[in-house]
């Protein structure tokens, strides 16, 4: 199928066809947060996997956007980029993430929250090190560090380490062992992060002019009564929408997020969530968005 031109943006949203061929993808990481790929060669990616709309969401950066609308402009790739961040919050002792799109990078509000999400990951970062040199890994925070280089240090950039230095045999096994927190059960470089607020997080995008959508529901390993309390909360703190395909997800899980969305009068999202290249997900794959919903792009207009 030929691409269609960025010009046409509008056109693909209003004809579905942007999204009923799985070319909108407003979910993916680069090597600015823990992301393998540069920001370059996701758009390179993206070109070959027919996106014609991306947004680059890394953890708590923005950093990835401006490298990455440069190579567009300078290459003349047909994509349009979302400007777009994954915030992480705080709430009840769970990590919510909450994805902004198409907001205004310069605004003063979501730089200073940037500033400070970046400031508590360094803290947390160290302080992880601290608890991994007493496991017996004295090096960690140096070669996560080293790992991260310039871009957001995340805890996959501890797990990477530990996996590849042989300690653990995967990295699912350094968050089961050293890094996760699941339910009541805290692991010995788990660290209580200092993140900001759901309420913050969706006032400082809806300043910035932009939306804010709740990252994967479907992966806090709540009860169902639990993510109902959150989604309650998230739409009494004015978000905008959930992001309710991903291409893990079974029909079942679809339908129940499209339902949540429906009766909480909520708009959908839809991303691959793109890290690395694997077998089970990939840019735009598998991401059709229900005809019942409501997309978050239509808040854009
Ligand atoms: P952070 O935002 O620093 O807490 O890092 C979280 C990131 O680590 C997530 O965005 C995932 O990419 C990755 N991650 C979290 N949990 C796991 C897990 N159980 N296994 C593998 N990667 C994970
Ligand atoms: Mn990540
Ligand atoms: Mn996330
Ligand atoms: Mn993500």
């Amino acid at each position: 199928m030929a691409l269609l031109s960025t010009t046409d943006f509008p056109l693909i949203i209003e004809k579905q066809d942007g999204f009923s061929h799985g070319r909108i993808d407003l979910h993916s990481h680069t090597n600015c947060s823990d992301g393998s790929l540069s920001p370059q060669a996701l758009i390179d990616r993206a070109v070959n996997y027919q996106i014609d709309v991306l947004a680059i969401t890394d953890h708590d950066t923005l950093a990835g956007i401006d490298i990455a609308q440069g190579y567009i402009n300078e290459q003349n790739v047909p994509i349009t980029l979302i400007p777009g961040v994954e915030i992480s919050t705080a709430w009840q002792g769970f990590e919510i993430h909450i994805v902004g799109h198409n907001f205004d990078k310069n605004n003063e509000q979501l730089l200073q929250l940037i500033t400070n999400q970046q400031q508590a990951r360094e803290q947390r970062a160290i302080t992880i090190g601290e608890k991994l040199a007493k496991c017996g890994f004295p090096d960690a925070y140096a070669d996560a560090k080293k790992s991260a280089g310039e871009g957001s240090i995340t805890r996959a950039h501890f797990a990477k380490v530990l996996f590849q230095q042989g300690h653990v045999g995967t990295m699912q096994k350094a968050f089961d062992l050293y890094l996760g927190k699941k339910g009541r059960n805290i692991q010995k470089a788990y660290v209580k992060p200092t993140w900001c607020s759901i309420e913050q997080a969706v006032e400082v995008i809806h300043m910035a002019g932009g939306s804010a959508v709740m990252a994967h529901p479907i992966r806090y390993d709540l009860s169902a009564k639990w993510l109902r309390r959150l989604i309650v909360h998230f739409k009494e703190s004015l978000g905008d929408g959930l992001e309710i395909v991903l291409p893990q997800m079974n029909p079942q899980q679809r339908q129940i997020m499209l339902n949540y969305c429906l009766e909480y009068d909520l708009h959908a999202s839809t991303g691959s969530d793109f890290h690395h290249p694997n077998k089970w997900s990939d840019l735009g794959k598998n991401l059709i968005l229900p005809d019942r919903a409501k997309p978050v792009w239509a808040l854009w207009s």
